[in-house]
């Protein structure tokens, strides 16, 4: 475990996202306008109509070596209970929770989530000093660490 403390100057960030929107898109560019560095994606709430996302599959036994990303492409009305990630260095990483009727989903939130009505997301400006960096000895897995 390696533990990473930010500094007291911190910000929130309230965002509205209107329909038609692209949900990571559009954290992606804030971050720009913004210039975080780091910072934690608080909520991220409202409805989609199309839902880009992928599952990590480790296998059983669970191996990085033999795992598979299924990515999944749903389109519909879907109510999002959760959206919550951290952004390290400027590239965030979200994973989303959301469904419709009696179906939940959740996953790793891609490119391809579009607004349908209404989205709100709470952005906590950090000072931090991570980044991610791939670990030696695990295959492609990119981890948070100290800057
Ligand atoms: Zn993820």
């Amino acid at each position: 475990m390696e533990v990473m403390k930010g500094k007291t100057d911190t910000q929130i960030i309230f965002i509205r996202l209107d329909p038609d929107e692209d949900v990571l898109e559009c954290l992606k560019k804030m971050i720009d306008n913004e210039k975080i560095k780091n910072g934690v994606v608080l909520t991220g709430l409202g409805c989609l109509k199309k839902c880009h996302f992928h599952q990590a599959d480790l296998g059983n036994p669970p191996s990085l070596i033999g795992r598979r990303q299924n990515f999944i492409n749903l389109e519909g009305t879907y109510e999002v209970s959760s959206l919550s990630g951290i952004i390290a260095d400027g590239e965030p990483h979200l994973h989303i929770t959301f469904g419709h009727e009696d179906k939940a989903y959740s996953g790793h939130l891609e490119s391809g989530s579009i607004v349908s009505i209404l989205f709100e997301m709470t952005v906590l400006k950090v000072n931090a000093s991570i980044k991610r960096v791939y670990s030696s000895g695990q295959e492609m897995i990119k981890q948070l660490t100290k800057k």
